[in-house]
């Protein structure tokens, strides 16, 4: 039976076709994603005159919302929309997000005395579109994940690989707008690389709805009944599109206050353990009770993955802005390594953890071999930075920098989605995968108050001594490279126990053991 189905099953390089929809669907969302995001504290600080730190935490704020929304679209789509029209509605709400990007209204001016005179419709209209983005990623980003994991039965061999290339995809398009919106954003304008963006959106929603008939009914609702019944006289599913929209009214107010959005991510943290404890405890029997444990260790341990990691888009990329010798290029461009890298190696390492076989490290070291390389990464701008003497810090230390934390990310993130739909009871895989995103979100706010260590006095935008800066960063850098070897250390220590939760799931990637969970089931 199970033959049957496979052989009907359209392939293409030896995977179903839909993976390549879901690629390119989710290369230009995050086209448009990173491409908004490369742009984003450049366009605070020297468009709106932001202060380093008013703009890392903004950054801050909206990244976090962006990644805590996914639990709540994650968790709709279990219960209600299904993956595929949840993906739909977060497309469309992310088209009109990054079209809003585009209006920029009128520069911040500043006076003799030091006065900052802002234009305040353009801000507003502008926290608007985040909030249309963050909606739009709440939606889409969990869910496609997720979407991923179901064209793959349990057992299936070849789900590391599909997640490994669904990676390729993320990281081409993530690729592809640092090159792209940085150039038309430095050389043309904000509008145009926020606009380029939009175009991108739109063309990932398109490739999604054409390629509709791949999915091959897969990532439909679970209750469609519940979806078209008629409640004050609208269809359900309309209702939950209706108040999904209001609350961008909520997201458009969070968005500009920090402290609103550390109480929330607080709070959904809290709830989404106690709902992982309730659910485990009440549905779950030992084995499947112990693997999501097990998960949720994992998740917490990619808090502080992010939240180093995450520093690209702020302190580093201001870092390479000012501190770096880097001639003509665009600070913003060296963010492009970070997805090169991504794409160069990811095939290796894919093909690295099936030739090592027996000796495939599990999941939790995989992921404490993460943290030490994030922090070593750091490691490398330390040591540039005592190099440099008086003058700019060389290319190349960021590039090591890059190298290392690219490595790291391939240990966990890939290999992590790719456990989240594993080791997740399949009625709550949607949700689980918003909670793995919830850890990206605090990571996210963390990253922005670490950043601050190394906030610079600027006028105008730009940093007016380069050996204060330098301080202040290799301050920032030393302390995050303790940080993240220190972790790792924690994790190699606690990895025999949470590889014995897991029960088997990833030791063998020749899928031994996943078809004996198959047989369980
Ligand atoms: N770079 C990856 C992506 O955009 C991982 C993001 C994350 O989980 N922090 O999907």
């Amino acid at each position: 039976m199970a033959n049957s189905t496979s052989i009907k099953e359209k392939e293409l390089f030896g995977h179903p076709i839909g993976l390549f929809i879901l690629f390119f669907t989710e290369m230009w969302e995050r086209f448009s994603f990173y491409g908004m995001k490369a742009l984003l504290i450049f366009y605070l600080t020297k468009y709106h005159l932001f202060s380093d730190s008013a703009g890392n935490l903004l950054i801050g704020s909206y990244a976090a919302l962006v990644y805590a929304v996914p639990v709540i679209g994650g968790f709709i789509a279990d219960k209600y929309l299904g993956f595929r029209k949840a993906i739909v509605f977060g497309g469309i709400m992310l088209v009109l997000g990054h079209l809003g990007m585009a209006y920029e209204g009128n520069a911040a001016t500043e006076s003799m005395t030091g006065e900052i005179t802002r234009d305040n419709t353009a801000l507003q209209v502008f926290y608007f579109s985040l909030a249309l983005i963050i909606l739009g990623v709440g939606f889409l980003k969990a869910n496609i994940s997720s979407l991923v994991g179901e064209l793959y039965k349990v057992g299936d061999k070849r789900r590391d690989s599909g997640f490994t290339i669904f990676y390729m995809g993320i990281n081409l398009g993530s690729f592809l707008a640092t090159i792209i919106c940085v150039w038309l954003g430095e050389e043309y304008g904000w509008s145009y690389g926020f606009g380029a963006a939009g175009v991108g959106m739109a063309l990932g929603l398109t490739t999604f709805i054409v390629g509709k008939k791949y999915l091959m009914g897969k990532g439909e609702s679970s209750a469609p009944e519940l979806l078209n019944k008629v409640t004050f006289g609208i269809k359900n599913e309309w209702l939950i599109y209706l108040a999904s929209i209001l609350s961008t009214v909520v997201f458009w107010q969070m968005v500009q206050r920090h402290e609103a959005v550390s109480m929330s991510l607080m709070i959904a943290g809290a709830a989404s353990v106690i709902y992982i404890v309730y659910y485990a405890v009440t549905e779950l029997d030992k084995v499947a009770r112990q693997q999501l444990f097990a998960l949720t260790i994992l998740i917490v341990f990619t808090v502080i993955f992010w939240a180093l990691f995450e520093q690209a888009y702020t302190s580093l990329n201001l870092f390479a802005d000012r501190v770096l010798d880097r001639g003509e290029i665009a600070a913003g461009t060296f963010l492009s390594l970070n997805a090169l890298f991504i794409i160069l190696l990811a095939p290796v390492f894919a093909w690295l953890w099936v030739k090592l076989g027996k000796y495939n490290p599990n999941t939790a070291v995989k992921f404490s071999l993460a943290l030490i390389l994030v922090g070593l990464g750091f490691g490398s701008l330390v040591l540039g930075i005592n190099a440099s003497g008086l003058g700019k810090v060389a290319i190349f230390w960021l590039v090591i920098t890059y190298f290392l934390h690219t490595c790291g990310e391939l240990c966990l993130s890939p290999v992590g989605l790719s456990a989240v739909t594993k080791l997740s009871p399949p009625k709550i895989v949607g949700f689980m995968m918003g909670v793995w995103f919830l850890a990206t979100a605090s990571s996210e706010f963390i990253a922005s108050i670490l950043a601050n260590i190394a906030s610079v006095d600027t006028s105008n935008g730009t940093a007016p001594d380069l050996g204060l800066a330098k301080e202040s960063y290799l301050q920032l850098f030393e302390y995050l490279l303790y940080t993240g070897v220190g972790f790792g250390i924690l994790l190699l220590a606690l990895s025999p126990l949470v590889k014995k939760m897991m029960h088997g799931v990833d030791v063998d990637e020749s899928g031994e053991d996943e078809i004996l969970i198959e047989e369980k089931h």
